[in-house]
């Protein structure tokens, strides 16, 4: 009988297990989806552009979340401003020049060079035919501290074996013929990818192919002063050594621009225990506008990360409407919107790599929120839920409180599909709480799934479930509340050893 009464009053009121606070709820509550969907429209507004990093529309943006600070009550932590400026690195197609044998070549006709690595000044080197790069060339000629000219097989030069057999011999610099035109064009169009528009926090090489020269068949062998036929024949007989060597003259200036931009941080200072600091992020770049195209070229990120910060907004608001009324959480909380998320984590990165305003060693968690305002196809028409990510892997503390308030408050499916650091979408490294983990900082990443509209102009408001927008951002803030407000600090599981 016992068990059947349990059972039944399990059923009937199963939140009323654990109670709930009132002063608690009473803020959660105050998170409206008028005020999301408010703020919402305004950073995924065709205005904005897209809020592309370094654009002026991610500029407004920054200056609405600023102004949105300052009106509820938070404090600009970076000396007393709500920005912290960045200044990355954009790749332009470096400037190249090429000399052989006294002759000056034209670049993008005569040859394509992939890579962006140099310091401008010129480097002369003798260039020397090693057949395809197979071990049995290589053992014909020495190709250590040279230039290497070589026939390349397709146009594949992403772990192509005979390449890394070259550079594995200690050639300074490789030359490869392609004898097709198709496969001349089809490097040429990588060349400008890899070249352009990529961001970095420093001017190093902001990616990793290998400095390369790609020619025509025809051009290569002239430079050798020979044929492609008479190449070959020398390959057949196994006679690399019948084609003299010849001088090439080589400088490659790499190409920067640099990019302004901001994260947007506001500061809500905690009571008695104000050294130890929470920090919610949500990204609110995004990826622009389209080049070219048809129709709507705008990329308005509504979901991907609009949803993310009007979240990260809401709880801001409700956290300062509790200090106003003397109920401000004891640990200070951070609200941080970062910036050039979409190309590379890299204003996270800067946060936690080289100018965290607050220090990592009194960080006691990060709550990132990336995509929470939509279902997958997976959840169409099923309970409200959120793909919850990284919560066990740091601190098992953190992940059963996790659990234990949104049973207690929000009772949201927690679908841990994507929390599993192997599965293919690697989602685990994807997004800005990936910074502060690899810190060993405690995280949890809230995420609604992959959808059609995901990085399209079709990402719009429109298509934004604001009732499950505002669960979720209810979910988060109880969470906050608990993670600024219990007594323990959230530890992570493994500290660091002092004896290191
Ligand atoms: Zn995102």
């Amino acid at each position: 009988m016992l068990i059947r009464i349990l059972l039944c009053w399990f059923a009937v009121v199963p939140f009323s297990l654990v109670a709930q606070n009132p002063t608690v709820l009473r803020y959660g509550n105050g998170i409206t989806s008028k005020e999301l969907k408010d703020n919402l429209s305004v950073l995924a507004s065709d205005v904005l552009e897209g809020r592309g990093t370094g654009t002026r529309g991610q500029k407004m943006a920054a200056a609405f979340i600023a102004s949105y600070f300052e009106e509820i009550g938070l404090k600009g932590p970076v000396n007393d401003s709500y920005f912290q400026p960045i200044t990355l690195y954009s790749s332009k197609a470096p400037e190249v020049h090429l000399e052989v044998s006294g002759d000056e070549l034209t670049p993008n006709k005569d040859f394509i060079f992939i890579g962006s690595g140099g310091t401008g000044e010129t480097i002369q080197l003798p260039l020397h035919f090693a057949g395809k790069g197979t071990e049995v060339d290589l053992n014909q000629v020495e190709v250590r501290d040279k230039a290497v000219l070589i026939f390349l097989e397709g146009a594949s030069i992403r772990n192509n074996p005979a390449l890394q057999q070259v550079r594995n011999s200690g050639a300074k610099m490789i030359f490869a013929m392609v004898e097709k035109e198709e496969d001349f064009k089809s490097l040429s169009a990588l060349a400008d990818v890899i070249s352009r528009g990529r961001m970095s926090l420093t001017m190093g090489t902001p990616y990793t192919v290998t400095n390369l020269f790609i020619l025509h068949a025809a051009t290569g062998s002239r430079f050798m002063k020979s044929s492609p036929e008479r190449l070959k024949k020398a390959m057949e007989e196994n006679d690399l050594k019948a084609i003299n060597p010849v001088t090439v003259a080589y400088s490659v200036k790499p190409g920067f621009k640099e990019v302004k931009t901001e994260n947007v941080l506001g500061f809500l200072e905690g009571s008695d225990k104000k050294e130890e600091v929470l920090v919610i992020t949500a990204h609110y770049d995004h990826i622009g506008k389209r080049n070219s195209g048809e129709g709507d070229l705008i990329n308005n990120g509504a979901d991907d990360d609009g949803s993310g910060t009007v979240a990260v907004m809401a709880i801001a608001s409700a956290f300062a409407k509790a200090k106003q009324e003397g109920k401000g959480p004891r640990r200070s909380i951070l609200f941080m919107t970062v910036t050039a998320e979409e190309v590379g984590l890299l204003g996270s990165q800067y946060y936690t790599n080289t100018q965290p305003v607050f220090p990592l060693e009194k960080t006691v968690v990060n709550l990132n929120i990336d995509m929470i305002g939509r279902s997958d196809p997976k959840h169409q028409n099923q309970a409200p839920y959120v793909y919850v990510i990284g919560s066990d892997k740091l601190s098992t503390e953190l992940h059963r409180v996790s659990e234990s308030v949104n049973k207690k408050y929000t009772n949201l499916v927690f679908d841990y599909t994507y929390n599993d650091p192997a599965h293919p979408e690697r989602l685990y490294y994807r997004s800005d709480h990936w910074n502060f983990a690899s810190k060993n900082i405690p995280v949890i990443f809230y995420f609604d799934g992959i959808h059609e509209n995901y990085h399209k102009p079709s990402d719009e408001v429109s298509k934004i479930d604001f009732d499950l927008l505002t669960k979720r951002t209810k979910c988060i803030f109880y969470t906050a509340w608990e993670i600024a407000n219990r007594e323990n600090r959230i530890m992570p599981d493994v500290q660091p050893s002092n004896q290191n």
